[in-house]
């Protein structure tokens, strides 16, 4: 297995390049590194690598990693979360998470905004638009996205910074293309600055779409062990 210093210099690359190719500038895109399956020492490896941003996508999966890092106290780490969210999880969600990628329902957006700790600053929420509905339940419509947005920007322990979205393996360029559209409202009216699209098979593609933030597993981990992975219940 390649060192995760290796891969993440390889990632940075190909970013770079998309940037280029698509003539943005190359401070812009955000790298989350999306460590589900893999342990909290790989989480260290890549830390002490540079690397910042994390992403999980069960509740009690980061929990534990987030626990089994406490002592080593590494500086500056930031968790995302990027699977389902259910309501009975939205304390400690609101409780442990900077980012919350995968708001689909007002109902959760306020538990977490209710639950979200004083002491904490607001939580960074982005709305999950579904563009292959066919492939995954979760997100709300595209065109149900402003909606949801009106109604999230009120709350106010949760601070709104998007979309994410999760186009299908293989999806044609239209479908990033009307994610970045819905985004581009959200900007304009609430001065959102994520859009979170791009996987490790996919971040050309999404780049070139306007992506502000990638998120990459395997590009940086290497294949996940799937008998690690948690019960395949939502978070
Ligand atoms: C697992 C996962 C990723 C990372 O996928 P890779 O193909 O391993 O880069 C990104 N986003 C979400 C929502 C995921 O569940």
């Amino acid at each position: 297995m390649a060192a995760i210093a290796d891969n993440l210099q390889a990632v940075r690359e190909r970013i770079d390049r998309a940037m280029k190719a698509a003539r943005r500038e190359p401070a812009r895109v955000a790298l989350l590194a999306v460590s589900k399956t893999h342990s909290s020492a790989r989480i260290a490896e890549a830390h002490a690598a540079g690397q910042r941003a994390f992403g999980e996508n069960y509740v009690q999966e980061a929990l534990d990693k987030m626990q089994a890092l406490q002592p080593v106290a590494l500086v500056g780490l930031e968790w995302h979360l990027i699977g389902p969210l259910q309501s009975n999880k939205t304390r400690i969600a609101a409780e442990h998470f900077d980012w919350v990628q995968t708001i689909d329902r007002e109902k959760i957006a306020r538990r977490l905004s209710e639950q979200r700790p004083a002491a904490l600053a607001p939580i960074n929420v982005l709305i999950q638009a579904n563009v292959s509905a066919e492939v995954t339940k979760s997100g709300v419509a595209l065109a149900d996205v402003d909606a949801l947005a009106a109604e999230v920007a009120k709350l106010p322990r949760l601070r709104l910074r998007g979309v994410m979205a999760i186009p299908e393996p293989g999806a044609p360029v239209e479908r990033y293309r009307a994610v970045r559209q819905v985004y581009a409202q959200l900007a304009e009216r609430y001065g959102c600055d994520t859009l979170s699209m791009g996987m490790s098979d996919d971040l050309e593609i999404a780049i070139a779409e306007g992506a502000t933030l990638v998120r990459i597993g395997t590009a940086l981990f290497g294949p996940r062990d799937v008998s690690r992975r948690a019960e395949k219940t939502a978070a």
